[in-house]
């Protein structure tokens, strides 16, 4: 698999991953035509993925700004057509608590507003006609250990006083007879809002209103080079130069090696994996207990998330291969289908239909960044850290905002560069050691 570590061209005419959601859409109506002759436009937008298509909705609905967004393939071929579906009320990895020390109380609930924003933004967007299959609100977060119950009690009580939010405490066995019977859950606490949907019709559902707004998306046309003018840039495809004077840098975990300076070596592209198991009958959900489809997280380190799916298939997900060249191999799916079974032994002989693997993006200082080069023509967004299809709407809406030129809110997310990785050469081995680490601390703490 690509690996934008180490590789400096995406190439292009790939197919749709082969995932699940992938099945339930026809392939053809998420590929565009590749530009085939030189162009002008005003914004160029690289990545069409829901970053970059939210801020092409958003440049054309709110500024009355062309743009016009290339992929290196098909649109939403990135993570946008490979996620879990879980929308949620956060984005990066950094708690609110977190924010909170490190940034004072008001700038953490402002944060934390931007993100309810997002949801807000995208359940608007999704009200105007996308049908994206969005199952019941609820959203779960087990406790992999009962001393990690004591914790998210105390998390869903700071969440009730700081943000007055809707959360229920579950002991295990209220988790077991209203939810999931999940065996190695302890205890959960359960948010009202967070729900999941099928995030390949969520992307389609983007690409129908772009068409509405004439904005042109360009199939298999990745960006080779960007070339600095006097007023402006060059991008260079392969068969035809596009003139732009503000450039969008929506390519996410996918972005090549060396693509543009304002994003070498910022982030940590990592593997996302997922296994969807083949449709349950209703005597083994009846056997196993997962009532629910609301989606569910636990508070590993290395974190489980899975949900039912509405053909009663489970789709369950955690941290897939180190490099793109061991990303195919069966172990990781294997490893994942393992947990489930001991989350739910009564599916011994569960077997799955569909595994695939994403590059997620993630940040140094685990939030986003949407930032900008110091001549203001060159934008970006990135860093959502495996979580992002609520936030990717709102990101796209602020880089709108700033290529337009209006203000936006003065929080870290969107006034602060994504920070260098010290000695970049060796985030493969940091990311080597965390998860070794993370597999220590969650086997034995
Ligand atoms: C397995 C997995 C599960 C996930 N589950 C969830 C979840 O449940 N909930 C959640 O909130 N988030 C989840 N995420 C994360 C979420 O999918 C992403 O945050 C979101 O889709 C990012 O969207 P994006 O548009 O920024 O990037 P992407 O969707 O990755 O799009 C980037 C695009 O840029 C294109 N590109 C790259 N380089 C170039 C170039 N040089 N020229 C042209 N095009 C280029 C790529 O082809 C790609 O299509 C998951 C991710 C993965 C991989």
């Amino acid at each position: 698999m690509y690996d934008p570590l180490t590789t400096s061209k995406l190439a292009n005419k790939q197919p749709l991953a082969d995932s699940y959601w992938a099945s339930t859409v026809p392939s053809a109506q998420l590929r565009t035509k590749p530009l085939a002759t030189d162009i002008s436009t005003d914004v160029l937008i690289i990545g069409a993925g829901y970053t970059g298509m939210s801020c092409a909705l958003h440049l054309a609905e709110q500024h009355h700004i062309e743009a016009t967004v290339i992929d290196a393939n098909s649109v939403a071929w990135g993570c946008s057509s490979r996620n879990a579906g879980f929308v949620l009320h956060s984005s990066g990895r950094k708690s609110f608590s977190q924010m909170q020390q490190q940034w004072g109380e008001d700038t953490m609930r402002a944060v934390h507003a931007e993100m309810l924003e997002g949801v807000e933004r995208l359940n608007q967007l999704i009200a105007r006609g996308i049908d994206c299959e969005q199952q019941s609100p609820g959203y779960l977060k087990l406790a992999h250990r009962p001393r990690y119950f004591e914790q998210l009690k105390a998390q869903a009580e700071l969440q009730k006083k700081m943000f007055n939010v809707d959360v229920d405490i579950l002991s295990r066995d209220q988790l077991h007879q209203q939810y999931a019977a999940d065996q190695n859950a302890y205890g959960a606490i359960r948010f009202a809002k967070g729900y999941g949907l099928n995030p390949i019709k969520l992307a389609l559902g983007y690409k129908d209103l772009l068409s509405q707004v004439n904005v042109s998306i360009y199939s298999d046309t990745p960006a080779l080079s960007i070339e600095k003018q006097n007023h402006g840039h060059i991008v260079h495809t392969p068969q035809g130069n596009i003139r732009a004077k503000k450039i969008v840098l929506a390519s996410n975990g996918y972005t090549p090696k060396g693509l543009h300076p304002v994003l070498n070596n910022k982030t940590l592209p990592v593997l996302s994996q997922v296994i969807v198991t083949r449709p349950l009958t209703d005597q083994e959900l009846s056997l196993c207990q997962l009532q629910t489809n609301q989606v569910i997280m636990d508070t590993r380190a290395l974190k489980y998330y899975y949900r039912k799916l509405p053909d009663k298939r489970i789709l369950f997900g955690g941290r897939g291969a180190i490099t793109g060249k061991s990303a195919e191999d069966p172990y990781y799916a294997e490893r994942l289908l393992a947990v489930l079974k001991s989350s739910y032994p009564s599916l011994k002989h569960v077997s799955v239909d569909y595994a695939w693997a994403g590059w997620i993006s993630v940040a140094l200082d685990e939030i986003p960044h949407v930032y900008q080069n110091a001549e203001n023509n060159v934008f970006y967004a990135t860093g959502y850290c495996g979580s992002g299809v609520s936030f990717t709407c709102q990101a796209g809406k602020r880089l709108a905002d700033k290529v337009a030129g209006s203000a936006v809110p003065n929080i870290p997310l969107y006034q602060t560069p994504l920070p260098h990785f010290p000695l970049p050469a060796f985030r493969r081995v940091g990311q080597w050691a965390y998860f070794q680490y993370g597999r220590f601390k969650d086997a034995y703490f």
